[in-house]
């Protein structure tokens, strides 16, 4: 009999039959609250029925439209309309599949727009599990190990994960900018540099914020030596972080963003943006592939954006985000390991560490497997793997997020946290 490949690990251990909204059902009805969304996907909540019917309707229309052969109408309205949401001057959109493939083409884009090869990443990030991306993939040795030789050209710098130093956030924002001008001085010289690639907030490195000044401070060096400014929103993006982009406190423009994820509510789509001169930069050909931009997956984010603005979800990702972590907080200072919950909107971690410091990867995925039975799924992050992350639709109600926080109780209870 042929079966899964035994290297695909899995969470949970649901079967899920059908999924409407937070909630996951299996064959026999049971229903889960769905704090995973598909690892930030599902953004407008399963099967949201505006997104069905514009999926439903494309599938009888067109399927499939190769874009180097043809041009069709979903990925040119969805183009045009993306233009509502994107950073100003961002304004030429290339699309692809997944995450990982936007990460490698914002890579090709910046060597061949500024003619070098480095790329500095910042401790932590997670950009994909492909060769190149996860070569720019330090949120933990399992994703680049094993399988060497990776891509050249990649240094990395520290990212100021002040819980992990133990200062103060001011403090570990002056040593992650003065180290990355160290960096620049020292191994990775500014004529040999084409891009600094880093997440608004860290994913699946530990659900932490960049900081503001942090990325203005990026923002200023990428200005002066002429270096491109990457952000991968591949999670951040459409609203999860309680701004359209992960990136909106910081005040900042990228030259490229990356958007993924939560933009086609679960049909694969990604893209990269960036100005039309810095497009122009690159070879032309050198954007491709067979399925990038396809037709369903144009038509779903269409609808996907339409809902988003429409129902006011990138508010309401902030005003739920607000509740969820000031409950998670409140039920952390019960605990003797949960020792920080931090994130932005719906994207909330916790941090499970001993007093000692010792990162506690073990409590993390106790809690999140026990929380399975309180009726939540959940997923662990974390460079160490002791993070359990919070990761709800941006449909969520005030009622779903105290049924999830009190489940979490509940969990906690259970766990010798
Ligand atoms: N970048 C970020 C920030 C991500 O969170 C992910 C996926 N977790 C990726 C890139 C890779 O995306 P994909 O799995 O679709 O290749």
């Amino acid at each position: 009999m042929t079966a899964l490949s035994p290297l695909l690990t899995t969470a949970t251990p649901v079967l899920v039959d059908h999924a409407l909204g937070s909630y996951v059902y299996d064959a026999d009805g049971r229903a889960w609250l769905d704090f995973t969304t598909g690892i930030g996907v599902t953004s407008t909540g399963h099967c949201h029925p505006d997104v069905v019917r514009a999926a439903q309707e494309q599938v009888g229309k067109l399927i499939h439209g190769q874009y180097t052969t043809v041009r069709h109408n979903p990925i040119l309205d969805l183009t045009e309309r993306l233009g509502d949401f994107l950073p100003a001057g961002l304004d030429s959109v290339f699309y692809a599949n997944s995450g990982s493939e936007a990460v490698e083409a914002a890579i090709r884009l910046a060597r061949m727009a500024t003619g070098r090869p480095n790329i500095i990443t910042f401790q932590g990030g997670f950009h994909g599990r492909t060769v190149a991306a996860a070569s720019l993939t330090t949120a933990g040795t399992k994703f680049r190990s094993g399988f060497a030789p990776l891509m050249p050209g990649v240094f990395t710098a520290p990212f100021p994960y002040a819980f992990r130093y133990g200062w103060d956030e001011e403090t570990t924002v002056d040593f992650a900018l003065r180290e990355l001008d160290y960096l620049l001085a020292t191994t990775s010289a500014v004529a040999d540099t084409a891009a600094f690639i880093i997440e608004p907030v860290l994913g699946d490195g530990g659900y932490l914020p960049a900081p503001i000044r942090f990325l203005q401070g990026l923002r200023e060096r990428a200005d002066r030596h002429g270096i491109t400014l990457i952000l991968d929103e591949v999670q951040t993006g459409v609203g999860r972080t309680g701004t359209f982009w992960g990136h909106d406190p910081a005040g900042i423009t990228p030259d490229v963003l990356i958007t993924a994820k939560g933009l086609a509510s679960g049909f694969p789509l990604s893209a990269i943006a960036a100005p039309e001169a810095l497009m122009r930069k690159a070879w032309p050909g050198s954007q491709g592939g067979t399925y990038g931009g396809n037709a369903v997956s144009c038509a779903a984010a269409l609808a996907t954006l339409n809902v988003v603005e429409r129902d006011g979800l990138v508010e309401n990702s902030a005003e739920q985000g607000v509740r969820l972590i000031g409950a998670l907080r409140e039920i952390a200072q019960d605990t003797k390991t949960v020792a920080d919950v931090r994130g932005r909107g719906l994207m909330v971690g916790c941090e499970f560490v001993d007093p000692d410091g010792t990162p506690r990867p073990d409590l993390a995925t106790s809690a999140q497997q026990a929380a399975i039975d309180e009726g939540l799924l959940l997923l662990t992050c974390g460079t160490r793997g002791n993070v359990v992350r919070f990761i709800p639709p941006l449909i969520v109600t005030p009622e779903q997020i105290d049924e999830g926080v009190e489940a979490w109780r509940r969990t906690l209870k259970l766990v010798d946290a």
